[in-house]
């Protein structure tokens, strides 16, 4: 019986080191709250993303049994191009991010990268394909350099620096008594929401990702800064299949298609010119978004 209990024990406490190590990397990978309870597939493959080609068929999820958030989402995002995603507050938007990148298992359908199923592929190769600028970006309690270089190992100073040019917070970090040596998080400098954003972006910047999740990645910027970005998030966004989550319909004009989310559903999708003819959900959320913004220069 001992030598029957031994074997056991040892995979118990392989279990336990595996379960421990997806933690670790959980915690490293993630910035917001991830879950522990994804693992790799037993013969997962490395992800290959030649083209960038996502698709998402059928896709439902909930975060709780019988409370579905997402009811049966059909995407198809060309190599390259850009999608929008808009729609009220609590819709799924950021759902749908966390799903591409894996925090949670699907409860039905599936997504794929260039024909590979995401559940079926390391989430190390998953994560090192995908740039997420989330809505809350989380520090290190560590230097705001390393913060940066986070997006990419062994990247060197003048990356560095470039990527924080990009990011419009170069002046900013040339500003702290340490540079780039100076240190963020509980025991450093506290960063605002904006700048903590523009961290975000600087380390997606030098990450260069080939598929970019900006999950209303300058909704903490103000109009200034957001314009000064804007330039460097479009540059980025040109080459790269990429999904822009955003409250702000002034930035999703451009894109190659647009999907309005509503309550777990895509109620509407085409291009700006499309939606506005359609005179729909998007259409009547422009409108007022085009009264705010003329209320607000109004004001001033
Ligand atoms: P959006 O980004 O469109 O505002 P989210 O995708 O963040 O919406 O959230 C969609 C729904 O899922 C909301 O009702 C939200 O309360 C719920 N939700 C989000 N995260 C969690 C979670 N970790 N656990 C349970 N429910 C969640
Ligand atoms: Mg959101």
């Amino acid at each position: 019986l001992a030598q029957l209990f031994r074997p056991l024990d040892l995979l118990g406490m392989v279990y336990r080191t595996i379960r421990q190590g997806v933690i670790d990397m959980g915690a490293m990978f993630d910035l917001v709250d991830t879950p522990a309870t994804i693992v790799d597939a037993p013969d997962a493959t490395v992800l290959s993303v030649p083209r960038g080609h996502v698709r998402f068929e059928d896709v439902r999820f909930g975060y709780e049994p019988g409370r579905d958030i997402l009811k049966g989402i059909d995407l198809e995002i060309a190599p390259g191009s850009t999608l929008a995603v808009v729609g009220p507050s609590g819709a799924g938007k950021s759902t749908l991010a966390r799903l591409m990148y894996r925090f949670y298992d699907l409860t039905g359908g599936r997504i794929t990268i260039d024909d590979q199923d995401i559940a079926q592929v390391t989430q190390a190769s998953l994560r090192a394909a995908i740039g997420i600028v989330p809505q809350d970006t989380v520090l290190f309690n560590d230097t705001i350099g390393y913060n940066i270089a986070y997006g990419r190992e062994g990247a060197g100073q003048p990356e560095i620096e470039r990527a924080a040019q990009g990011a419009a917070i170069a002046g900013f970090i040339e500003r702290q008594t340490d540079g780039y040596a100076t240190r963020v998080g509980e025991r450093g400098l506290k960063l605002s929401g904006g700048e903590k954003q523009r961290v975000a972006i600087a380390r997606t910047l030098l990450k260069n990702p080939p598929v970019l999740i900006l999950d209303e990645a300058t909704s903490a910027l103000d109009s200034r800064t957001e314009a000064d970005i804007l330039d460097t998030l479009e540059a980025i966004e040109r080459d790269r299949t990429t999904i822009v989550i955003a409250h702000r319909l002034s930035t999703v004009v451009d894109a190659d298609q647009i999907v309005v989310l509503d309550a777990g559903r895509i109620a509407e999708r085409g291009s700006h010119a499309e939606l506005l003819r359609h005179r729909g959900l998007y259409a009547d959320m422009w409108a007022r978004q085009a009264r705010e913004r003329e209320e607000a220069l109004a004001a001033e």
